[in-house]
């Protein structure tokens, strides 16, 4: 087993698959891809495939107006990537990044099926916000190959990654997970399995921050101009949570609630909840604390 691992962890990462081609699988899949790798894009739903390259094409095409992507580069990225349906594309994987909905009984069953189909020194990560990479692991026959790969949204602009190291995860499995973060172009850190990780630990009390101050009476989008124009940052807190999603941040914050609740506490009908229970989601359908057209 030590020899095999040892292996797997010098083996190059020729090919990258990644599973669900939502707002992050597309992401990544891009991110590989823009760096001349080629990667399987598998999702059970059609129009989610088409969705995902699409947005790699939209992305391409901005560069191409900034002069910093030409034709080449354009047909070459979207080329790499080989979207599918079918689970036994993935059985030449090196890496599988699963990034399908978060949902532990659905995460669960699609890892059990990706260790069933690809080679016994395929690395397997998961994309998760906020599930324990432990439970994750209990679905595996071979843990010690598996971790946390934890990206941001937008794929292509945020740097860091997360490698989240599972009590049984190897030093190989998590020294193979940084290499192939750096060719991705990307920062790897490498944090424990906690809730929240590093950056929603402190992400999330930010936003729970800022839902008290509306929960007090204040105006949403003077505390983004505030934070934005004023205090120097990207993005305000309501601007950056139609980013994120309502539905993630939500379902987020009761995570890390319950997994350390003398430290981060769920306020009651907070505004993050009220627009998700009112299916404003954010950016992903159009309306969230914002419109958008
Ligand atoms: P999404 O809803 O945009 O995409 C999920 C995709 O998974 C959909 O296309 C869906 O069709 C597909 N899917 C569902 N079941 C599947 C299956 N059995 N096999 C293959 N595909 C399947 O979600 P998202 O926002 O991209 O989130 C995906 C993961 O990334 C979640 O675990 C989430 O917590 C995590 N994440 C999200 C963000 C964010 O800001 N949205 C940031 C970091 C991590």
């Amino acid at each position: 087993k030590g020899k095999k691992q040892a292996k797997a962890s010098d083996k190059a990462i020729n090919l990258t698959a990644v599973l669900g081609a939502g707002i992050m699988g597309g992401g990544i899949a891009y991110q590989a891809a823009s760096k001349g790798q080629p990667v399987v894009m598998k999702d059970i739903n059609r129009d989610a495939l088409d969705l995902g390259l699409k947005e790699a094409a939209k992305i391409l095409g901005k560069g191409m107006q900034r002069g910093k992507v030409d034709a080449t580069k354009m047909a070459s990225t979207l080329n790499a990537i080989t979207p599918t349906l079918e689970y036994s594309t993935l059985k030449d994987a090196d890496l599988v990044i699963e990034a399908v909905v978060e949902n532990p009984k659905v995460k669960g069953m699609v890892l059990k099926e990706v260790e069933e189909t690809v080679a016994d020194d395929a690395i397997i990560c998961s994309n998760t916000s906020t599930i324990s990479i432990d439970q994750l692991a209990g679905n595996l026959k071979h843990p010690e190959r598996f971790c946390g790969m934890h990206f941001f949204n937008p794929v292509h602009r945020m740097p860091l990654v997360e490698i989240i190291r599972g009590e049984k995860t190897s030093d190989a499995t998590i020294k193979a997970v940084v290499a192939a973060t750096l060719k991705m172009g990307k920062t790897p850190i490498v944090v424990n399995d906690c809730p929240g990780f590093l950056v929603n630990r402190v992400l999330f009390p930010y936003f729970a921050g800022f839902s008290k101050l509306v929960l007090d009476g204040a105006d949403f989008a003077k505390v983004d101009k505030v934070m934005e124009k004023d205090f120097g940052w990207p993005m305000g807190p309501a601007y950056l949570l139609d980013v994120v999603g309502m539905d993630t941040a939500d379902h987020a914050a009761g995570v890390m609630a319950d997994g350390i609740p003398e430290r981060m506490q769920k306020i009651g009908n907070d505004p993050v909840t009220i627009q998700f229970n009112a299916e404003r989601l954010g950016q992903k359908n159009g309306k969230g604390f914002y419109e958008y057209g």
